[in-house]
């Protein structure tokens, strides 16, 4: 599974602030080696008794080796903590927020723009 969308209308995730061995650092897996794909530990998604979780330390996506799941670290921290695309990019510390650049010019009462920009 990966969280492919990019941006909506307010702002968009920027991959190039994500470290992968700094998130999953946060996410409480300790890192050893080098990558690109390492051992992470315990895999989140399953019940899991073995260091099945591998991680690689260049694009950020994770596998597990006995469940199957696979995805990127948005996708990780969405599913793990419950969160939609944008909450996971503020997470994850790369959500680029551009909603509020300009107030003064988008008056969300009367531009269609700003009523696109609203889905969640
Ligand atoms: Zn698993």
């Amino acid at each position: 599974m990966d969280a492919k969308t990019t941006r909506n209308g307010r702002g968009r995730l920027r991959r190039d602030l994500i470290n992968p061995r700094d998130a999953y650092s946060r996410e409480g897996f300790r890192l050893k080696g080098s990558g690109p794909w390492i051992e992470a530990g315990i895999c989140p998604f399953h019940d899991d008794h073995k260091p099945s979780f591998r991680v690689n330390l260049e694009t950020g996506r994770g596998r597990c080796m006995s469940c199957g799941w696979s995805g990127d670290l948005v996708a990780f921290v969405m599913q793990r903590h419950g969160l939609n695309f944008r909450q996971a990019a503020e997470h994850l510390g790369a959500w680029e927020d551009l909603s509020g650049f300009s107030p003064a010019t988008v008056s969300t009462a009367t531009s269609p723009r700003a009523r696109q920009g609203g889905r969640p």
